[in-house]
């Protein structure tokens, strides 16, 4: 790549959520493997992103490659309507046991942004089985969903598109965020604006639908447990189905398999993406218990009225079922637990300087919430400087590598986090 190509880049190429008109800079990135991805000039960056949750085992990793060119050799894509095929059937299989027991019935779908659209059209499905009128859904402020329009409608409404959008969107239910932290004392009064709009609107709620534990793009905010067990009490008294969007949280970032064990509740609906196929490309997954799978296949339509032109790919199948198996015979709980000692050591001692509002750790993610927003592209330019690739947004800058990232690795990411707060 040359500067032609960047410039060609700049003035033809969207970005996620960028300017034709005001680009900022982007780094080409020619190769990436273990945690390093490297820049055209051959020097090499380690990642602190995980490509956004997703590349958990680092990049090129020998057991994803092969899985992808054995699958290539028979078959990369096949229909799923009338037809179903080994990489499927062995991926739901792994999905089916890792989850908890009440969930069997997997609906895969593309992307994260699809599988929410899956989980809140089952829901819509189910109460229209059942002969009520449910439409509305009930949300926590801060949530992040994804960009598709089902999905945004749940997002945060200040911090999103909801005004941009407004008379597009249905009008949700949006309870405010938790403030009880991770680790703090547990405050009753954390769940008031939960239960008051329950109680008032529970007759029209489909589903409450939330991020357990992190929410993730609407904040990095690491909540309490007993707040989600409450939510899962709630909707056990007033009979409504949770939706449980683990796309960020799913396959072991926040030290259990599942952030939902941290409060030991299982949702009615999961949604799973990001990291599902290691980062090697894009799938998500819908699961749900047989109870909401047989009321909505016995509803007027028939069936769930869903079904994407690359529903199950089967590439995508045979890589995410090598990264589930490379996840559950690697000792990732170790993994977890290191980064996430190593994180508190390096990072908590900024909680003291002057321009910071928080540090918080979970798992392998890593949160320095400033008291300014900080200004993306320089600070970017200042890290590629560094040797690292942290992406900040807001008044935010994170970690979240991949797993198998060794500790004076780890090291350097912090430090320079460190260096450039300094
Ligand atoms: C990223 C994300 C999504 C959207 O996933 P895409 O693959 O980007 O569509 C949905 N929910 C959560 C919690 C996410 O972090």
């Amino acid at each position: 790549m040359d500067s032609s190509d960047i410039e060609f880049d700049m003035r033809h190429i969207w970005h996620p959520y960028t300017s034709m008109t005001r680009p900022l800079p982007t780094y080409p990135v020619v190769s990436a493997t273990g945690v390093d991805l490297v820049l055209p000039d051959g020097r090499k960056l380690i990642d602190g992103m995980s490509s956004w949750w997703a590349a958990i085992h680092g990049y090129n990793h020998p057991v994803l490659n092969e899985a992808a060119k054995s699958q290539i050799d028979k078959m990369s894509h096949v229909m799923f309507g009338g037809i179903t095929h080994p990489p499927a059937v062995e991926l739901c299989k792994q999905l089916v046991a890792m989850t908890p027991d009440s969930l069997e019935c997997v609906f895969l779908a593309d992307s994260g942004s699809v599988a929410v659209e899956v989980a809140l059209k089952m829901a819509l499905q189910y109460w229209q089985s059942r002969g009520e009128k449910r439409q509305r859904f009930l949300t926590l402020r801060h949530g992040y969903h994804g960009d598709t329009f089902g999905a945004m409608s749940v997002c945060d409404p200040d911090n999103s598109m909801h005004s941009l959008y407004n008379g597009y969107l249905p009008n949700h239910l949006f309870a405010d965020a938790p403030q009880c932290q991770f680790g703090d004392e547990w405050r009753p009064e954390d769940i008031t604006s939960f239960k008051r709009l329950l109680l008032q609107y529970h007759g029209e709620i489909a589903a409450v639908v939330l991020e357990p534990i992190v929410q993730g793009a609407g904040g990095m905010r690491i909540y309490h447990p007993e707040y989600l067990r409450q939510v899962r009490q709630l909707c056990d008294e007033y009979q409504l189905l949770l939706i449980a969007d683990e796309i960020a949280t799913g396959f072991g970032r926040t030290g259990k398999l599942f952030a939902c064990e941290h409060a030991q509740i299982e949702p009615d609906i999961l949604c799973l993406g990001k990291a599902l196929t290691g980062g090697y490309m894009t799938l998500s997954a819908t699961i749900t218990t047989r109870h909401v799978a047989e009321t909505i296949s016995q509803g007027e339509a028939g069936c769930f009225m869903h079904g994407p032109t690359f529903m199950g790919n089967p590439l995508a199948c045979a890589v995410a079922s090598a990264s589930l198996k490379l996840l559950s015979d690697s000792p990732w709980q170790q993994h977890i637990h290191s980064i996430e000692t190593q994180l508190k050591t390096e990072l908590l001692p900024l909680k003291a300087h002057d321009a910071i509002a928080d540090v918080r750790i979970l798992g392998a993610i890593g949160v320095v919430e400033m008291k300014q927003v900080v200004n993306v592209a320089e600070l970017q330019r200042h890290f590629v400087q560094q040797g690292v690739w942290i992406r900040p947004f807001g008044r935010l800058i994170y970690l979240m590598p991949p797993y198998i990232i060794q500790p004076e690795q780890l090291s350097t990411l912090t430090n320079s986090i460190v260096s450039t707060i300094n």
